[in-house]
């Protein structure tokens, strides 16, 4: 044994990996794919959507391979029927509280939940009971949150705290009851959420995602064009969002240079790259209506009293 490397396999193939290595990330070494939910190389493990479960040659149950440190000899089956079959129980569960909403959901072709079904053959729920009924929480200009199709990653909270330093939003509440929100089950609008987006970003599923593209297009017609922010030095990397080479949104990458988005790069970058209605807009009452310029640049009693003069000079 070469020190600091672990010999074992995985699938009957041999590997050596640096000690401390997760069985998950031994298996990615070896070319394996395990499906995950709540792991993300940038933040703290945590164990908890158990899509990963590998069987582990005597141990008694499956184990979590993101959590589960490889050792010596240790034997390693990432696909066996055991291993399947837990993973479509998993999916089943999950959408046993889950909107069918695929067919007009934006998350549609960029949807771990929905990868994973079509994977794993999970076409149906076997399972009925309890289903959460949130109202689809919409009160701010950039966030929609859905937390009737959140699957409780908990990928969000930890983006929030670890890479934001915000912790906006945690879990409330137990048991069936569980959800992501912000303290005291205020919404987005009422808490002190900056709208750096970066947990839209990490969410693997339709429960989060951006206000200001809902509707605009299918992922597969969006190209991603990755961009840094000018508008200080910090060096903010993000994503212009493009359909027919129009720029429909401004969102943050899932990693990069620099820290994430704030609402002035986001802003300043919409401004810059999005298009802007051509007839300025002034409100009047609880709506907007559109003007001419001299009237939003509230020039038009002016113009208007010179060309009175000018009127009675003529
Ligand atoms: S979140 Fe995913 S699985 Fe759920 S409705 Fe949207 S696309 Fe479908
Ligand atoms: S948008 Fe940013 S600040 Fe707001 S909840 Fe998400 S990660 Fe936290
Ligand atoms: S909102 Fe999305 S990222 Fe947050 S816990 Fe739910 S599924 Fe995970």
């Amino acid at each position: 044994m070469v020190a600091n490397l672990i010999n074992l396999t995985i699938n009957n193939k041999r590997i050596s990996v640096p000690k401390g290595t997760t069985v998950q990330k031994a298996a990615g070494m070896a070319g394996y794919f395990i499906p995950v939910f709540c792991y993300d190389p940038e933040l703290s493990v945590y164990g908890a959507c158990r899509i990963c479960v590998v069987e582990i040659i005597g141990m008694r149950n499956l184990a979590a391979s993101c959590v589960t440190e490889a050792v010596e000899g240790m034997e390693v089956l990432t696909d066996s029927e055991t291993v399947l079959e837990a993973r479509r129980t998993i999916l089943e569960l999950i959408l046993a509280n889950h909107p069918m909403d695929c067919l007009t959901c934006d998350k549609t072709g960029d949807c771990r939940l929905q990868d994973y079904c079509f994977r794993y053959g999970v076409k149906g729920v076997d399972f009925s009971g309890q289903k959460a009924n949130y109202l689809i929480e919409e009160d701010n200009p950039y966030i929609i949150r859905d937390m009737n199709k959140c699957i409780l990653c908990g990928k969000c909270v930890r983006t929030c705290s670890q890479i934001r330093e915000r912790s906006v939003i945690d879990f409330i509440n137990r048991g069936f009851a569980t959800k992501v929100a912000p303290a005291m089950d205020t919404s987005l609008g009422g808490s002190d959420c900056v709208y750096c987006n970066r947990c839209v970003s990490v969410c693997p599923v339709g429960a989060l995602m951006s206000k200001p593209m809902a509707g605009k297009a299918r992922v597969w017609e969006i190209k991603k064009e990755t961009v840094v922010c000018s508008f200080c030095e910090s060096g903010c990397t993000f994503q212009l969002n493009k359909k027919n080479n129009k720029v429909i949104g401004v969102s943050a990458g899932t990693s990069g240079t620099g820290r994430p988005l704030c609402l002035k790069g986001r802003l300043g970058m919409e401004l810059l790259y999005c298009e802007q209605p051509e007839t300025p807009q002034i409100k009047k009452g609880e709506g907007f209506e559109e003007a001419s310029w001299e009237e939003a640049l509230g020039l038009k009693g002016l113009l208007d009293k010179i060309k009175t003069l000018e009127d009675k000079q003529s």
